[in-house]
């Protein structure tokens, strides 16, 4: 992947000694903020020791799922815990030796799932959501990238009509936000996919769901585009980051040291390290996600499908047909466990029996997740200099430009398009307020 980025995104040898705004990161997250505030006339200089895209953003299952508004941790969702916990590779997985690292987060996501913090939560989702849907067509067209992006909807599939019912109060919810959609049974389900297994009871079409070729691309691409504009990046590991004067001291694992007059911390999953020298203890786990990619013609897919019982999707790309979801609590140093994906391909084969499966590549990911399924965006405590974006879990691809937009305007001393209280990196706080 990464040499794959290099042939596109050149990278700086010689580093100055200084930069006007300096990202940590350079998932999509972080390369989304460089475009934006290179846009605004900032001078961005993004640091990275994967370079762009090397991490969680290269493999996602490519969806800008602007309908996603409902927090993970709902008490439909709750009930289903324990059934997929008792399957080892299930849609979610905690191996037993990390139980005790997640137990805190564990119990702030279980407080999550109730009831006022839900609507609370979904309010803000729904605004974030349509910020960032707004903000992606502007990216989209100021970066020329355009013919990286389709609306091509997405169906999701219920095998009962048990699962098809319980469903029912979170498509309320998304009518409540102006979201649209149309439930499918019959025969009307095998002409919007044909080929589907007939164990599917009814299915939903988002219409308006969005899709990137392939979000490695889309994020070199956006990486380019900023570069055009001035941006620079370069390979390095951020090894501390602390206020000095007037400023901000960044010091690198190689020995470098760079004075910036601000920083965006954009650094996915492993944004903690950096963030608790800062001073704030923010409760980020990662949520990894497997999947296989299989070369193209594996199957005709006419759009995402979504599969949500079984915690995985099926996405059509340029590069292929990506299989892949689950959520495994297992951390950042525990080796990935790809009978994980092999286990989601064994599913895809049963739920579309033309899948031709030979030939895939596997990969893992590790989203960067907080327990109220929404991310961190704002100020760090150490000064208004210092922004933090990370934090995005299954939605970081989906909220990139919505987040770089609000960076942005944070950065610029700007009112933000939208309340901000609900994404405060310090909600989690003993006192927060
Ligand atoms: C299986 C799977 C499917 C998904 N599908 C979707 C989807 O369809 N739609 C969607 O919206 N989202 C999806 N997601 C989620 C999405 O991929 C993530 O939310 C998003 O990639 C996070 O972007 P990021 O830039 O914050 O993190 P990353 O892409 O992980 O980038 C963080 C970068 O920071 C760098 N970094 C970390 N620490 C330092 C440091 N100290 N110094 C310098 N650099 C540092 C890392 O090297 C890394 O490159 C999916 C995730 C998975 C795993």
């Amino acid at each position: 992947m990464t040499l794959q980025a290099q042939a596109q995104v050149h990278y700086e040898q010689d580093l100055a000694t200084s930069a006007d705004v300096l990202v940590v990161g350079a998932g999509v997250i972080g390369t989304s903020c460089a475009f934006a505030l290179q846009a605004a006339g900032r001078s961005v200089l993004v640091i990275d020791p994967k370079g762009v895209a090397g991490e969680t953003s290269a493999g996602n299952a490519g969806a800008f799922a602007f309908s996603d508004i409902i927090p993970l941790a709902t008490k439909g969702m709750l009930a289903k815990v324990p059934r997929w916990l008792a399957d080892p590779l299930g849609p979610l997985t905690i191996p037993p030796r990390y139980l005790p690292q997640v137990t805190p987060w564990l119990i702030r996501f279980w407080r999550a799932g109730w009831p006022d913090k839900i609507q609370a939560s979904i309010r803000a989702q729904a605004e974030m959501m349509r910020l960032s849907q707004a903000a992606t067509d502007w990216l989209v067209q100021e970066a020329g990238i355009g013919s990286k992006v389709g609306t091509t909807g997405s169906l999701e599939l219920y095998e009962s009509e048990n699962e098809y019912r319980a469903s029912l109060p979170a498509w309320a919810e998304r009518e409540k936000q102006d979201i649209a959609f149309e439930h499918v049974q019959g025969t009307a389900l095998a002409e919007v996919q044909p080929g589907l297994s007939d164990r599917f009871y009814a299915g939903t079409l988002v219409p308006q769901w969005r899709m990137v070729d392939d979000p490695y691309s889309y994020t070199v691409a956006i990486a380019a585009a900023a570069q055009a504009r001035g941006a620079k990046f370069a390979l390095g590991a951020v090894n501390s980051v602390r206020r000095s004067g007037e400023g901000t001291e960044v010091s690198l694992q190689d020995g470098r040291t760079l004075a910036a007059r601000q920083v965006v911390i954009a650094g996915g999953a492993w944004s903690n390290k950096l963030t608790t020298q800062l001073g704030d203890r923010i409760p980020l786990e990662t949520e990894r996600g497997y999947n296989t990619t299989l070369p193209s013609g594996a199957i005709e897919l006419k759009r995402q499908l979504i599969f949500g019982g079984h915690g995985f999707v099926i996405s059509p790309l340029e590069i292929g047909v990506r299989i892949g979801g689950a959520v495994e609590l297992g951390g950042l140093n525990i080796g990935p466990n790809f009978a994980r994906a092999d286990a989601m391909l064994k599913k895809a084969k049963a739920f579309l029996p033309d899948l031709k499966i030979e030939g895939g590549k596997q990969w893992m990911g590790y989203r960067p997740s907080l327990p109220d399924s929404l991310p961190a965006i704002g100020h760090s405590r150490a000064g208004a200099d210092i922004v933090y974006a990370f934090g995005h879990g299954h939605l970081g691809l989906t909220q990139s430009a919505g987040t770089a937009r609000l960076v942005t305007q944070l950065l610029n001393r700007e009112a933000p398009s939208i309340d901000l209280t609900p994404f405060r990196p310090q909600r989690f706080a003993l006192f927060a307020r």
